[in-house]
């Protein structure tokens, strides 16, 4: 019988590597604290219904990427391809509209889309998200951008580019739409197929088009900028001073869009020249529309969420640091069988004051077990005959050889 797999686009991150991911969680988690957001645990799996519409019928998450399936009582459950419609669905369950405003969340966890693999892509993967909820203001948004680019600079990061737009809202985006299928429709016929349907149903989203020859349809196709209305206009206007002010270097480009009809005004994405085709590490922008789309009232909303994957694979490209891998402090040694019992109770001892240390437990010879510290320990902590009569334990600094006699208090004193 041929073993069991883990499924395609997934993958078991083990103990190599997890410390990393604990470092880079743990600096977001910093970071979110210092600008005010609280984390939130929220459900992996939610009614189907929830991301139909907070996510959008038309976009290629709820059309095709979706890990939906029935459960025993019938009911129709998806697990979340992302986070931003759970945490207003929240939002509006727990009624933090009561609370301080604007309700300011964080969430970290795995989100699942049968997308087809590749560097960078997977269908289980984490993203960090934040999401300030009840607030109009445009400089919200500049501390959602803020945030999301404290947390790359504190990892070390360089060589991103912050690229921003504003996509409109439901007043000024209609009109747009219409000049900008006016544009597209001498050369309808050239379009690749999926932007054909996309004319109809979502064109915005021609903008975002890899295929060459749509981006060359699109390339002089009006800017979004000309239509907004004097709200959005403002908005954008009042993010960039912010921008300006905070002296972030921020790249307008006229088409980056989220093309459905809950995202407003702000779109942007941070961008990584180390990464090929996927490289995304960060998406975001304002959602005024989404609490009324999943059929609450009128809550604005902006966040953004990060792939930890991708911001790793950057990390590692640039040589950044991930802080220091754990390891133990002290591998104690039974020289003798008769000293198992003083060295089990030793590691003990050890642990209790918060100093990492292990022993054998496969029966090895003292020769191999001192192998054993060497490949996995800064000390080797030796009990045997003598050490037992004398109530103490030899202490080999195992990085310069030097060897000292401690009773085990002296011990956890030089090693706290
Ligand atoms: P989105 O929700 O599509 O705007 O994605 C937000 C961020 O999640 C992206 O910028 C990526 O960093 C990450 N991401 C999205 N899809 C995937 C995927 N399939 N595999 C890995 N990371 C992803």
């Amino acid at each position: 019988m041929e073993a069991i797999k883990a499924p395609r686009g997934t993958r078991d991150i083990l103990g190599n590597e997890s410390w990393k991911w604990a470092y880079v969680t743990d600096t977001f988690r910093n970071v979110a604290d210092d600008y005010g957001y609280r984390e939130v645990h929220l459900p992996i799996f939610e009614h189907t219904e929830l991301f139909c519409r907070g996510v959008g019928e038309t976009t290629d998450i709820v059309e095709k990427e979706m890990y939906t399936f029935t459960d025993r009582g019938g009911r129709s459950v998806t697990l979340r391809p992302e986070m931003t419609a759970s945490m207003v669905r929240s939002y509006l369950e727990n009624n933090m509209a009561s609370g301080p405003q604007p309700a300011k969340l964080w969430g970290a966890g795995p989100m699942f889309r049968y997308e087809r693999p590749q560097k960078g892509r997977y269908r289980q993967f984490v993203q960090l998200d934040v999401e300030a909820l009840g607030a109009q203001d445009a400089f919200v948004d500049l501390e959602i951008i803020d945030l999301s680019m404290e947390f790359y600079r504190r990892l070390g990061l360089s060589n991103l580019n912050v690229v921003l737009n504003s996509v409109g809202c439901p007043k000024c985006r209609p009109v747009y739409r219409k000049a900008l299928q006016d544009f597209l429709k001498p050369r309808y016929d050239e379009l690749c197929d999926s932007c054909k349907s996309r004319y109809e149903r979502n064109p915005l989203r021609i903008l975002d088009c890899k295929s060459p020859i749509c981006k060359e349809i699109s390339e002089n196709a009006p800017s979004i900028m000309e239509y907004l209305c004097d709200e959005c206009k403002e908005h954008f206007s009042e993010l960039r001073r912010g921008l300006d002010r905070i002296g972030a270097n921020v790249i307008h480009d006229k088409r980056l869009v989220r093309g459905l009809d809950y995202y407003t005004k702000t779109a942007y994405e941070i961008l990584s020249g180390d990464l090929g085709a996927q490289n995304a590490v960060c998406g975001g922008g304002r959602y005024d529309n989404l609490a009324e789309a999943i059929g609450g009232p009128h809550v604005p909303g902006v966040g953004f969420a990060s792939g930890i994957e991708r911001v790793m694979l950057t990390m590692e490209a640039q040589g950044c640091s991930f802080g220091r891998e754990p390891a133990n402090k002290v591998y104690a040694v039974a020289a003798e069988p008769s000293a198992k019992l003083e060295t089990m109770n030793l590691v003990r001892t050890l642990r209790m004051n918060h100093i990492s240390a292990d022993m054998d437990y496969m029966g090895r010879s003292l020769k191999s077990q001192m192998k054993s510290a060497g490949n996995m320990a800064s000390y080797a902590c030796i009990i045997g005959g003598d050490e037992l009569a004398k109530g103490v334990v030899t202490v080999k600094n195992l990085g310069d050889g030097t060897q000292e006699e401690l009773t085990p208090e002296q011990l956890v004193n030089k090693l706290k």
